[in-house]
């Protein structure tokens, strides 16, 4: 009973606006104990009914890019111009390793981070890829019905996290650097694909020439893409979050973005699809998790790999050993 007051106590505070409530029950989901994913999990279910109503946009880019300088200032101009509401979030595989998150740092947007109207989230450190986008997909729900207009999802260009933000998100910006000559290289095709929009950033001062150049470069490689399921044509822009040029463009791009694909039910679809993806994803993650903390399974783990190591036991012998021992 208690609990369920609890529960109560959650949803109408973050509905309500609550930022210190909505930190708490962000908190909830990143915990590892059962009672509070419990807890967390019966406040997002009740919840979900007011959720799904912000633009969600996922930004990438390699470290160094300007993502934070560039989210800083198009948030700044959204609150500004349209006194819109927006959350910070980020996916950062990097933490793991640092102990200590990167993204979405409230010391990277200085002005931002002091807005009544911005909600700014960093990564949890030292958890899992698979665990992080759960945690941000359930904290995008948590945002939405706390009343957040627009979502930034922040990750870096390190390949798998933009799989997990381009499922979490409606529009995918990719932030990219006019680099000399082989623009091209470090930047994987596949991420390349899933953008919506690419921007060149820092187009300011003596690196104009060479944003221009690179975005003609960039334009003539999109070309070879084909058209997207949603019809919309990738625009390649350039920005100066230092110069604040090129800001509203991109968020006119983003509209336009809404617009269409609002209207030729492309925006409905890819949100059912990116449900769809996550009920699977989260059977696998499941299952993986309740398999390797199985008592059977952890005790005989680290034998069975030895046995593999040594030759003793074949890879398949050794699997189908603790599967069996786990679901027989
Ligand atoms: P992130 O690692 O992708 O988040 O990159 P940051 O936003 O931290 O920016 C990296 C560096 O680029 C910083 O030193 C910024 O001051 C600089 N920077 C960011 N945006 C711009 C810009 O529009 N113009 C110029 N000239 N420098 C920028």
């Amino acid at each position: 009973m208690v609990k369920r007051f609890y529960v109560d106590q959650y949803v109408d505070q973050i509905l309500a606006g609550n930022r210190v409530v909505l930190s708490r029950a962000i908190t909830l989901t990143e915990s590892k104990l059962p009672a509070d994913q419990e807890l967390a999990q019966q406040v997002i279910n009740r919840l979900l009914p007011y959720s799904g109503n912000s633009i969600r946009i996922g930004i990438t880019g390699a470290p160094g890019v300007g993502k934070s300088t560039f989210i800083e200032a198009l948030g700044n101009y959204l609150i500004k111009q349209y006194q819109k509401k927006l959350a910070v979030l980020a996916i950062d595989p990097t933490s793991q390793r640092t102990g200590g998150s990167i993204l979405g740092d409230k010391t990277r947007m200085p002005v931002l981070s002091t807005q009544p109207n911005a909600y700014i989230r960093p990564s949890p450190a030292g958890t899992s890829l698979g665990g992080v986008a759960r945690y941000t997909r359930e904290s995008i729900i948590l945002c939405e019905a706390a009343g957040f207009e627009i979502i930034f999802v922040e990750t870096v260009g390190v390949g798998q996290s933009e799989t997990a933000v381009h499922s979490l998100t409606d529009f995918f910006l990719l932030l990219l650097l006019a680099g000399a000559g082989d623009e091209l290289q470090g930047i994987k095709k596949g991420i390349m694909e899933m953008a919506d929009a690419l921007v060149i950033t820092k187009a300011d001062g003596a690196n104009q020439e060479k944003a221009r150049l690179a975005q003609a470069e960039y334009q003539n490689a999109l070309h070879l893409f084909p058209v997207p399921p949603s019809g919309w044509q990738v625009p390649v822009q350039l920005s100066s979050a230092l110069e604040n040029t090129g800001i509203g463009e991109v968020w006119e791009s983003i509209e336009a973005y809404v617009q269409k694909t609002k209207q030729n039910q492309h925006w409905e679809k890819k949100r059912q699809q990116q449900n769809l993806y996550w009920f699977h994803q989260t059977i696998r993650q499941t299952l993986e998790e309740r398999f390797f903390t199985h008592p059977d399974v952890a005790k005989q783990l680290k034998a069975k790999e030895q046995a593999v190591l040594s030759g003793q036991l074949s890879a398949f012998a050794a699997a189908a050993d603790l599967l069996n021992l786990a679901y027989k």
